[in-house]
């Protein structure tokens, strides 16, 4: 599905990722863990290039993102969805509109626009906030509508950068067993940044912990929560304890 190779990145002098690799099966799904400003933004913000890397390659489906001139790469975004950290919610407009505005751009019936944003409001259950603007909602159900717009794009790769940064405590509960459910019942792939340990330890098919823009340990929950052998590999662990 997804297979990202050799990224690199700097900022100026800051050399920010040195070489990642990874690769994401259908239906996986993937955490990236790590200290802040390990790189962890920038890895997944490369995959649809919001982040242009200086180097690599990201083949998604057979073709090579970074090589994709405009036309193209808007195209395939439609097929990536991106959940923020900061919800990026249009305020003047509607749960509803918020999330119709994502389909804009795919070829579909109104009648099928309005299909997906049910659809997806059930999924992150909030049906009755339709009609809602971003200023009535909490934090957590804000989050749900940023999580519902990407789901309606019926993508078969889901990006979520910290989807709970932003979020009380209280908030964040909600947020991870919509995020549960989706991954457990989908069969798209997602790759989520988080500081989640529980979170990522129940849901991961896989987690990268990240450290210093190189991925440091690599494997299923157990494994790298268990038996790390990097420095913070092992931090981890004792976190996790
Ligand atoms: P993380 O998401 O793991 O916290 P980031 O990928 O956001 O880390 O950032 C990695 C490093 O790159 C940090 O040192 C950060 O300050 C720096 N950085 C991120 N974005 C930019 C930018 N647009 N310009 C300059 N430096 C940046
Ligand atoms: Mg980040």
């Amino acid at each position: 599905m997804l297979e990202v190779c050799n990224l690199y990145k700097s900022y100026g002098t800051l050399e920010v990722l040195k070489g990642i690799n990874f690769s994401a099966q259908k239906g996986e799904t993937l955490t990236i863990m790590g200290p802040s400003g390990c790189g962890k933004s920038t890895t997944i913000r490369c995959i649809n290039r919001l982040t242009e890397p200086d180097s690599g390659h990201i083949i998604y489906k057979g073709k090579d993102i970074l090589r994709l001139h405009k036309p193209e790469l808007l195209k395939i975004r439609q097929d990536i969805g991106f959940v923020f950290q900061g919800f990026n919610l249009i305020n003047r407009l509607t749960v509803f509109d918020n999330i119709m505005l994502a389909l804009m751009k795919q070829d579909l019936s109104k009648e099928e626009v309005k299909k997906r944003v049910r659809k997806s409001l059930d999924q992150v259950h909030l049906r009755d906030f339709a009609d809602s603007y971003p200023q009535d909602l909490s934090g957590g159900q804000k989050q749900r509508v940023g999580i519902a717009r990407s789901l309606a794009l019926k993508s078969s790769l889901m990006l979520l950068d910290e989807p709970t940064a932003a979020l009380d405590p209280i908030l964040v509960r909600e947020v991870l067993e919509v995020l549960e459910s989706i991954t457990s019942t989908q069969d798209k792939s997602i790759i989520i940044v988080t500081h989640e340990i529980d979170f990522a330890y129940k849901v991961s098919d896989r987690i990268l912990l990240m450290d210093q823009g190189r991925i440091v340990e690599r494997g299923d929950p157990e494994k790298v929560f268990t038996e790390p052998t990097s420095k913070i590999g092992k931090k981890y662990k004792e976190l996790f304890e």
